[in-house]
């Protein structure tokens, strides 16, 4: 068994860990980022959209290096009904602008990328190590056990995603509760690059982003997704732990094959080659279920502290597991300076990521939760815009239907005043 001292330890080589090798590292810290996959992105998952403004923040030249696939430029939104599928795109030659830009990443590529420029600015990577025990001393902590060896250091930071163990060890984080957590699976689907923008109407290095409801959990409470990759698909479904086996009764592993054989979808990945096949929890209750961010000798950051948005048109964890790295490597930073590692020294990350748009989105959208779990989204209303828009499209011979007559009867079908009550709650959430 030996011994060593580090500035900083970082647990999991994830995009929070390594956001915060990173900085720390630059800065001259001595880093260490204790990664139990035999590779930085062996074990990560992600539907596959990056907002890159947190990744811009911490390396402004990203984008002549970073593995991107490419750059979102249309967003679809598929409500799917039995056989049918109503679609909403959004195309805008303005939103391709750079600010606000956002990619389709490839985990397996994009975690060793960031991985190796923390290498390259300093930081130690050990991977093949999980650890499952912190070291305390007088209080607080002063180092991890990885493997045989026990790593000291003023401080180690928990970026070791979703069930973050050592967080609930340490009395930080409770247990995961089943409405708090969704389980994702995903497959990624080779094709060849010309094929994958023909199919889908862009152009090279152009991508589409598509989130739908309905038919591929079932009608449970969850989602399936889409996104372009240069010259692959992902895809693949979301579903909260406490709404599996509800809805039509899908098994988990059944609603990707659902989803990928539904006439909207089908087409889009035919001839495709399965390349990749992954299954993880994705935290859901974002500000709620946010637990204790700093501790003696201790921070949290990324999946670990429960920071990611579903707002059901739009899904983000990577923006912020990238930028509470960075914060919390700034904080670290601040202490060293003061040679100062306690819970009431390291509170200085609480007040960064208030002053980010961590914290304000998470706070702007903290009833979000609540709303993404009613389960007229997912069955209701997916049967309303089938029926509304199979009516006013249907010309076969038969007595026209006035639209306003056809539409008055499929939200009278849902129940008018369940509407306005699902209305207010929305516009109340959002
Ligand atoms: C199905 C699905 C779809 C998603 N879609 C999107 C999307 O489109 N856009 C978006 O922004 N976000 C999306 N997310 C969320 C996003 O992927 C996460 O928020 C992000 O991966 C969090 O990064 P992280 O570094 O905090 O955690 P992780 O990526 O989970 O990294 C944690 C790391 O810690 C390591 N580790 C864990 N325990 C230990 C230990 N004890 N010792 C050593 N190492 C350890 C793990 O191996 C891992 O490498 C999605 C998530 C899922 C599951």
């Amino acid at each position: 068994m030996s011994e060593e001292k580090f500035d900083a330890i970082v647990v999991g080589g994830g995009l929070a860990g390594s956001a915060a090798a990173y900085t720390l590292a630059r800065a001259g810290l001595e880093t260490a980022v204790i990664e139990r996959g035999t590779a930085c992105g062996a074990k990560n998952m992600t539907g596959g959209r990056l907002y890159a403004h947190s990744l811009e923040r911490l390396m402004p030249d990203f984008a002549e290096t970073a593995p991107l696939e490419r750059r979102i430029v249309k967003e679809r939104i598929m409500l799917m009904s039995g056989s049918a599928a109503t679609t909403v795109e959004y195309d805008d030659e303005a939103f391709r602008e750079r600010a606000g830009a956002s990619y389709s990443v490839l985990r397996a590529k994009l975690d060793p990328w960031l991985a190796e420029r923390a290498e390259e600015a300093g930081a130690m990577y050990v991977t093949g190590i999980r650890v499952d025990k912190l070291l305390q001393k007088d209080g607080g902590v002063c180092g991890v056990v990885a493997g045989d060896d026990l790593l000291y250091a003023d401080v180690v930071l928990l970026a070791d995603g979703v069930h973050s163990l050592l967080a609930q060890k340490l009395g930080m984080k409770k247990a995961l509760a089943p409405h708090q957590v969704a389980v994702g699976v995903k497959e990624v689907i080779g094709l060849d690059e010309k094929t994958v923008s023909e199919r889908f109407g862009v152009c090279a290095g152009q991508g589409v982003a598509c989130l739908v409801a309905g038919r591929p959990t079932g009608g449970a409470v969850g989602g399936g997704f889409l996104y372009t990759n240069r010259d692959s698909i992902s895809l693949g479904t979301v579903v909260t732990l406490n709404h599996i086996g509800g809805g039509a009764g899908v098994k988990v592993p059944d609603m990707v094959e659902r989803f990928k054989a539904s006439p909207a979808i089908a087409p889009l990945i035919e001839g495709g080659t399965l390349l990749e096949y992954a299954a993880h929890l994705v935290p859901e209750g974002g500000y709620h279920m946010m637990p204790e961010l700093f501790w003696n000798g201790v921070l949290t950051a990324g999946d670990a502290a429960g920071f990611v948005i579903n707002m059901g048109y739009s899904f983000r964890g990577m923006d912020f597991a990238i930028e509470s790295g960075r914060l919390a490597a700034e904080t670290i930073l601040r202490a060293k300076r003061q040679n100062d590692f306690s819970a009431s020294c390291l509170s200085h990350y609480r007040t960064l990521l208030e002053q980010s748009f961590v914290m304000r989105d998470l706070r702007h959208y903290q009833n979000m939760p609540a709303l993404m779990d009613t389960r007229q989204i997912y069955n209701e209303f997916p049967a309303l815009a089938a029926e509304i828009f199979g009516g006013l499209f249907r010309v076969d011979g038969s007595p026209p239907k006035k639209p306003a007559k056809l539409i008055g009867a499929a939200l009278r079908s849902v129940g008018l005043t369940e509407l306005v009550k699902l209305g207010a709650k929305a516009l109340g959430t959002l």
